[in-house]
């Protein structure tokens, strides 16, 4: 047995994967009109003809494949195209966690879904919270002794989820202290990095005004079979109707969340939406998209420290800015009756008096700013 085929639920790994009708004509497309497909119970007329909406689209569109492969610099064998990262989610958690027997560990405050769908599945969570020294060093770090004893003492622990930069805080992680975990996990349990604002963080994991390579650790997957990357189309590639997410990883890992992924999980809107987007001619539209992003969080991260009820911004390498209020409802409710609507995360640990902005264009960020400043009075 493997590392990983150790790990994996031993009914996932019997599994026989259903084959869907595209499955099995992989080398074969709709588009060419001299295949004749009578194969899936398809409609042969379109009600809209230039989509071609009447035909399953591929499960896994190679074209998609070869975009995302160029663009993650990894093989196709790497990646599964998946509904929006959430969904990648809970395929790892289905596919490592036996109900009612695994857990996964999360470092809160982060990303409310690996709780979620590991709930659903009926995973327990074990929490380890990040470090904040606000106060001293205004840092946020992975407590990774902590992490690595909880790991020691529970081998029911499956999944360690890490988000970099993390949402809520806004902050990214430490790249040695992943490397620590990367390291302390081998052989032992799977490691989910959530990358889905590493667009808007340098190799470095520090923001940038001018567009660079992002905060991956893509170049790290071949020493690491236990680490899967998640990436997303709905951030600063702005698709977030499209649907489209991306797990990376080995292929032995990929083939796993392969076998139960749903026979079409991407519709054909969705996949050429995405396709257009991160066309070579479209990918200059994210560097300016980044870097404006960059120029309007900093201009209203120094407006808001002018407002009386700020008492804090959290500093941030993606599209939104942490900010703790005093107090925190008055002003969401204030927003609110003015239809601004952010998102309180005041009830997360760590977190009192917090609410999550994202960054707006510049008109959108002044009617925040003139509305807090209305609160504030
Ligand atoms: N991970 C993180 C850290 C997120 O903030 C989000 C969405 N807010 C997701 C994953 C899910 O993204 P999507 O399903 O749109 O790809």
């Amino acid at each position: 047995m493997t590392s990983i085929s150790s790990l994996v639920r031993p009914e996932i790994l019997q599994l026989r994967p259903y084959e869907s009708a595209r499955s099995l004509t992989k080398t074969l497309t709709t588009e060419d009109e001299e295949t004749l497909f009578l194969d899936a119970n398809e409609s042969p007329r379109s009600p809209l003809p230039l989509l071609g909406l009447n035909r399953y689209p591929e499960p896994q569109p190679k074209k998609l494949l070869d975009r995302f492969s160029h663009l993650y610099g990894v093989s196709p064998s790497s990646i599964l195209m998946t509904r929006g990262s959430d969904e990648a989610i809970d395929l790892l958690v289905r596919t490592f966690c036996e109900p009612g027997q695994d857990e996964i560990l999360i470092c809160p405050p982060t990303y409310g879904m690996y709780e979620v769908s590991a709930k659903i599945q009926g995973a327990q969570i074990v929490r380890v919270p990040l470090q904040m020294d606000l106060e001293e060093t205004g840092t946020v770090s992975l407590r990774v002794q902590e992490i690595l004893q909880a790991l020691f003492q529970k081998k029911s622990i499956k999944i360690v989820f890490l988000c970099t930069p993390n949402n809520p805080t806004g902050t990214a992680l430490d790249p040695s202290d992943l490397v620590r975990i990367f390291e302390g996990t081998r052989g032992r349990c799977i490691v989910v990095l959530d990358e889905a604002y590493a667009e808007f963080a340098n190799i470095k994991g520090e923001a940038y005004a001018e567009f660079a390579p992002p905060s991956s650790v893509t170049q790290a997957l071949p020493q690491y079979p236990h680490l899967v990357i998640l990436r997303t189309l709905s951030k600063a590639w702005a698709l977030a109707g499209a649907r489209m997410g991306v797990a990376i990883a080995q292929e032995e890992l990929i083939q796993l969340l392969q076998k139960i992924r749903p026979p079409y999980p991407l519709s054909t809107p969705s996949i050429l939406s995405a396709l257009e987007a991160t066309n070579p001619d479209h990918q200059e539209m994210l560097k300016l998209r980044v870097k404006t992003n960059h120029l309007e969080r900093e201009n209203l991260k120094t407006e808001l420290l002018k407002i009386c009820p700020v008492r804090r911004v959290f500093s941030s390498a993606t599209n939104f800015l942490l900010v703790q209020f005093h107090p925190s409802h008055q002003i969401f409710n204030f927003l609110k009756a003015n239809k601004i609507i952010v998102r309180d995360r005041s009830t997360e640990v760590g977190l009192n008096d917090c609410i999550r902005i994202t960054v707006g264009t510049r008109d959108q960020n002044q009617r925040l700013l003139a509305a807090l400043q209305q609160a504030g009075l």
